[in-house]
């Protein structure tokens, strides 16, 4: 897609300068690239501004599942809990790719805070609100079955255990698809431009000042309609509208643990006790096991995240709880992360008790804020943006536009019909992969990534004269340049691979190389290389700090 080539950029920002939008949307995480792709895909013409990379808030840093939200039945939130159930299924038949069926296994155990019979009942609910298909409703297992399963569980008091349906998936790549999709569909996507400024006009806001992080470059965008989609800098925005009242972001911190899955040899996904009324995951990943989260009130710096030692310690103690002779501790992280949930402050409420649920604010001067929500809604979530603005635009300027119809765009690194479809395609890729000479277990990390586009690096591959397993990276690499706005290496090894959080220890031979293939391709200085490569190795510090 070379309307995302990171060398089209000055074309790109000619294009925001000279075009009267019908919508500008501010924030390139989930929300605002879902907003963007519905937008467009009505006919409007959209410009997207992110401050960083894509993806790189709260959208690169959540537990990574597409789910029905089993969690949210204790707070008796039914329509919440169809909503996504109904949610997860249309993500999944658009990006079977990327959005990938996972049994996860609840254990009960004496004294637990979900008994067998409760548990049933909850997923009985669970099973029919979120309208879950045949295959997937949800099994009882006896106490030797969980056992059979995952033989690492601890046995005393386990009263058996369920199996339900949810969905893996990579939020940093699904952010990217859809703002790939969105771009697609006519919108004008850019990372590292900043909204900084507000223009207004009789008292309505009619265009944003930003600038381009990479140049310093100031410029102006005008649009009949502005969107601020920025999560945890939701209020940050508003103040700038001088909008900020009533309801506000009430940021949460969640942390993940990455531990190597020789250590934490952990056969399926598992949602068990913490002891202190909450459950986390433990989810097998490539050759890693991750475990989280947590759901604790932040008020530091929003930009400067990561986990603390008492958090990790918190993962660490109810894994080694509830997975028998484990022993695992802090030296055994491997990497780690940590995010914000942008959720609507709620009074007399603890974190894990407030909704997840979306709230649309517009201000006096029409700033349309939406807060809250969840990745797995985001679709739903544009839906309901969108009409809005519709209206809005219709009422000022007479122009109206289709409906809704996210639902049947299949995203770009399709299209596949099925899932089955998706495990045919990886058969070809696994294939091709042996004729490379590359390690096949590199088929699903690649299928799940790119889909489709998997056909495109390969094709690169053979222009790079080194092992295959640095040619790979390579050929991965080029296409990020060109299809996906890598614009620093920081936006390669988190967001488009994940190498940072689920392949760490492979990053250290790679920096040099990545460093040298992003000089030549940008042309930067000796000093930009310098700065970089420290930039690299901070991020590696802090995610592997506890090793
Ligand atoms: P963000 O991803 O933070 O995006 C906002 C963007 O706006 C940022 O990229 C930011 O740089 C940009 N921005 C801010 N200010 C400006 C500006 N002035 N100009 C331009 N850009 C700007 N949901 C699920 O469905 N499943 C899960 O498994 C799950 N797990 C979670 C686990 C944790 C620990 C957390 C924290 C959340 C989890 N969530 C999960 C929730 C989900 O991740 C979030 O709801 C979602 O990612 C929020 O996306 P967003 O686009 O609203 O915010």
């Amino acid at each position: 897609m070379r309307e995302l080539s990171s060398k089209n950029r000055l074309n790109l920002v000619k294009k925001l300068q000279n075009q009267q939008f019908d919508l500008i949307v501010i924030g390139g995480g989930i929300t605002g690239a879902g907003i963007a792709l519905d937008a467009a895909s009505r006919g409007m013409s959209v410009a997207l501004v992110e401050q960083s990379d894509f993806a790189s808030g709260t959208s690169s840093k959540s537990t990574k599942l597409i789910h029905g939200g089993l969690r949210y039945l204790k707070n008796l939130e039914f329509g919440l809990v169809r909503m996504v159930g109904k949610e997860r299924a249309i993500v999944h038949r658009i990006a079977p790719h990327l959005v990938i069926p996972e049994k996860m296994l609840l254990p009960f155990y004496l004294g637990g805070s979900l008994s067998k019979f409760s548990t049933e009942i909850a997923l009985k609910v669970y099973d029919f609100l979120a309208e879950v298909e045949e295959d997937d409703k949800y099994q009882i297992l006896t106490t030797e079955e969980v056992i059979e399963i995952e033989p690492q569980i601890k046995t005393e008091d386990l009263q058996g255990g369920a199996l339900y349906a949810e969905y893996r998936t990579d939020d940093a790549r699904l952010t990217m698809e859809v703002i790939k999709t969105a771009v697609n569909e006519g919108a004008i996507c850019m990372n590292y431009v900043k909204a900084e400024e507000f223009i207004f006009e009789k008292g309505k806001i009619q265009g944003i000042q930003c600038r381009d992080m990479i140049d310093a470059h100031v410029f102006e965008i005008k649009a009949n309609a502005i969107v601020n989609a920025a999560g945890p800098w939701v209020d940050e925005v508003r103040k700038k509208n001088d909008s900020l009242t009533g309801k506000r972001v009430y940021p949460s911190k969640g942390i993940h643990i990455v531990i190597p899955h020789k250590r934490f040899p952990l056969i399926n996904s598992v949602y068990f006790d913490v002891g202190d009324g909450r459950r986390i995951f433990a989810i097998p990943r490539q050759k890693t096991t991750y475990i989280g989260t947590t759901d604790t009130p932040f008020d530091g710096n929003v930009n400067y995240i990561i986990p603390s030692e008492v958090e990790a310690q918190y993962l660490i103690d109810a894994t080694n709880n509830t997975f028998l002779d484990l022993n695992l501790k802090l030296e055994d992280i491997e990497s780690s992360w940590a995010g914000l949930r942008p959720l609507i402050y709620e009074e007399g409420k603890s974190p894990s008790e407030m909704s997840r649920k979306d709230e649309l604010f517009v201000s006096k001067t029409g700033l349309i804020t939406i807060a809250g929500g969840k990745l797995t809604g985001y679709r739903k979530m544009a839906e309901k943006v969108v009409n809005k603005v519709c209206k809005k635009i219709k009422r000022r300027d007479k122009k109206t536009f289709t409906k809704c119809r996210t639902d049947e765009i299949d995203l770009i690194g399709g299209p596949f019909d099925h899932y089955d479809d998706v495990v045919a395609y990886q058969q070809i890729i696994k294939e091709k992969l042996k004729t490379l000479k590359v390690d096949v277990q590199y088929t699903e990390y690649l299928t799940a990534n790119y889909g489709r586009q998997t056909d495109e690096i390969l094709t690169y591959f053979s222009s790079f004269r080194d092992t295959p397993e640095i040619a790979l990276l390579r050929a991965e690499l080029k296409f990020c340049l060109e299809n996906e706005m890598v614009m620093l290496p920081l936006d390669f090894i988190i967001r488009r691979t994940g190498r940072l959080y689920f392949h760490i220890n492979s990053l250290t031979p790679f920096i040099d190389i990545l460093l040298t293939d992003m000089q030549k391709y940008f042309g930067w200085k000796e000093l930009v290389v310098e700065e970089e490569k420290g930039k690299i190795l901070e991020e590696i510090e802090d995610a592997s700090i506890y090793n």
